[in-house]
């Protein structure tokens, strides 16, 4: 499986779960490239009934894991988080869709997710994320946002 950190296709498994439904198996891996020894996540579905995201004009797209990690790595660039916690994430989001019937989420609030997880972790990368996902209608509204940070953290 192709290293999403370095880009080397050769891997070993180092831990697989199944879940609780016997649906899903999830898979820890570790990139075999000497340079870069990152640990990553695959999963494999028996059934593949996709999770959706639903946009802001009623029509939907397919839930991406690698495409919400890649928005919250931008954020979280040169900031001191882990790419564990960046995995984390992911997976309270994969856990949330995977606990509604439905099988789908607004993007807001998989933003609002988002959102919510990096401001426990990083103000930074928490601002940087709202100003790209949260609806900031003008340039006050985010200056009033990191004034906001900014009094919470006094
Ligand atoms: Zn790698």
């Amino acid at each position: 499986m192709k290293c999403p950190f370095c880009g080397d296709i050769g891997d070993k498994v180092v831990d697989s779960r199944e879940s609780r439904e016997g649906d899903v198996i999830r898979r820890r891996r570790q990139c075999l490239n000497d340079q870069c020894k990152k640990r990553f996540t695959s999963y494999e579905r028996i059934e593949e009934i996709p999770y959706m995201v639903v946009k802001k004009d009623g029509t939907r797209e397919r839930f991406e894991r690698s495409k919400l990690v890649a928005g919250v790595l931008k954020a979280c660039e040169k900031r001191p988080i882990k790419p564990a916690n960046i995995d984390e994430i992911a997976d309270r989001a994969e856990q949330i869709l995977n606990d509604r019937p439905e099988r789908e989420i607004t993007g807001r609030e998989l933003g609002a997710h988002v959102m919510s997880e990096l401001k426990k972790l990083d103000q930074v990368a928490y601002v940087r994320f709202a100003s790209v996902y949260r609806d900031f209608r003008d340039v006050d509204d985010f200056a009033h946002e990191v004034r906001a940070l900014k009094g919470h953290k006094e």
